[in-house]
């Protein structure tokens, strides 16, 4: 499944972060990066939790594209 981040809603408040600091990462910048796009089986939950407390619902889990 595809994870995207819509830049112009993030706020870089790192509430994703701290639940999958492996996949979600503030620079220097405090610009959000993903360290992977294709989201494996093992961190779907991980991931699902963090689109569902983002404040700013600037995360995008495309449920539809199929497992890897
Ligand atoms: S939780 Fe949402 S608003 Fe906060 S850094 Fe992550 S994507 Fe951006």
């Amino acid at each position: 499944m595809k994870l995207s981040i819509d830049t112009d809603r993030c706020e870089a408040n790192a509430v994703c972060v701290g639940i999958a600091p492996d996949i979600f990462e503030l620079d220097d910048q405090d610009v959000l990066h993903l360290t992977l796009v294709d989201v494996p089986a093992d961190r779907l939950d991980d991931v699902r939790e963090a689109v569902a407390q983002c404040p700013r619902a600037a995360l995008v889990l495309d449920e539809s594209s199929p497992d890897q």
